[in-house]
């Protein structure tokens, strides 16, 4: 049914209270550790604050409908969620596959970890999933790849996976659910971080995991009560309320992104541009088949490190900082962090400045 909304209107519909006379229109927190019983009721919804709240349970709603999924589990951080997902379904002597080109404290957690508990890691590059996939019992993809940007044909790759008997979870965080919906394209569960985009603000950490499978649910919630990996009642309600414009924000972050990929695949002090929306972008096909929009992130190449730093120095608007999906425009020099990418390379996350100030202020800045 909301198949057929945009994706503001599916943000605002997310988020949505029943109308009931006398009753706030917008979400409110319920920050409780322990709930009143009742002498009848030996299992409530709610008891204690570890195990369940109404707060989570109607972000959880808004996360399972953008995702497209039967349910939603929120966590405290984008690790938290990915950490119990992999807890459940990597079992020792089984095989992993993560991308190497992708987000590195997962891969970090897999070989430190998980390796350490039994589990065979396999890193492969985004672009050779589905040949690593033929060796795995977990294949844990992210489409576009943080930082490069590399994209993964994911309908594909499930279908491989799928034959095999293997299982799918795709990190949605740097496409979002408004971007594409890895759930509808055959992958078993999604993991993603609510700390960048979704929440856009820059101010809180959450994660979360959407999927179909009620057994595979159920042994998550299970994982996140007993590890205690859970969400404060305050972030989940920041969250929620910040999902009503998620829409609005991530459609103007997503032009921001595509008049900045062509301003900077123009310009001469640019050594390489990568961006899922630029026609001449190795990923372009496969995103157009899979991608409803192509994101805010740009991958750059700059000479060096200097430049990078002489970039977010001469703007007015670029503030140098990590993570991403945040209302500000950010530059993330990647080598900082151990990326294996060149002292040049930079992310750029765009905010919702006005694009023709964005713009301006950035060509003035490259010089
Ligand atoms: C940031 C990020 C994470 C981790 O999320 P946190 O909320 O920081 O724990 C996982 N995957 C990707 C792709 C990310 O960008």
């Amino acid at each position: 049914m909301d198949g057929q909304y945009g994706d503001s209107t599916r943000s605002v519909k997310a988020i949505a209270s029943e109308a009931v006379p006398g009753q706030p229109v917008g979400p409110s927190p319920v920050p409780a550790a322990a709930f009143h019983l009742s002498s009848q009721q030996d299992d409530p919804l709610d008891a204690y604050g570890r195990s369940s709240n109404p707060t989570w349970r109607q972000l959880e709603s808004a996360l399972a409908q953008l995702e497209g999924a039967a349910s939603a589990l929120a966590f405290g951080s984008g690790m938290a969620a990915i950490s119990s997902v992999l807890r459940v379904l990597a079992k020792p002597d089984s095989t992993l596959v993560v991308p190497a080109d992708g987000y590195y404290q997962v891969r970090r957690y897999a070989s430190e970890y998980l390796a350490a508990h039994g589990v065979t890691v396999i890193p492969a590059a985004t672009r050779d999933m589905g040949a690593a996939s033929a060796e795995a019992d977990v294949v844990l993809a992210e489409s576009p790849a943080n930082p490069g940007l590399d994209v993964v044909d994911l309908h594909q790759l499930a279908m491989q996976c799928r034959r095999r008997g293997a299982i799918l979870v795709v990190d949605n965080t740097t496409a979002t659910p408004l971007g594409q919906q890895p759930l509808s394209l055959g992958a078993d569960v999604v993991v993603a971080s609510a700390t960048k985009a979704l929440s856009g603000h820059s101010d809180l950490l959450a994660g979360y995991v959407a999927s179909s499978h009620a057994e595979l649910i159920t042994a998550v919630a299970r994982e996140r009560l007993l590890s205690g990996a859970i969400l404060g009642a305050f972030e989940a309600w920041l969250l929620l309320r910040s999902l009503g414009t998620a829409g609005l924000r991530f459609e103007r972050q997503c032009h921001n992104a595509a008049a900045l990929a062509v301003t900077l695949n123009a310009h001469p002090a640019v050594r390489a541009v990568r961006y899922p929306g630029l026609p001449d972008d190795p990923s372009h096909r496969i995103a157009c088949a899979q991608m409803k929009r192509f994101g805010g992130l740009i991958a750059v190449e700059l000479a060096d490190a200097d430049a990078v730093h002489a970039l977010v120095e001469r703007s007015g608007l670029l503030i140098a900082s990590t993570s991403f999906g945040g209302i500000h425009t950010s530059v993330d020099r990647r080598a900082r962090w151990g990326d294996e990418v060149s002292d040049g390379f930079a992310r750029i996350s765009l905010g919702i400045e006005d694009t023709d100030d964005l713009i301006a202020d950035i060509e003035q800045a490259l010089g």
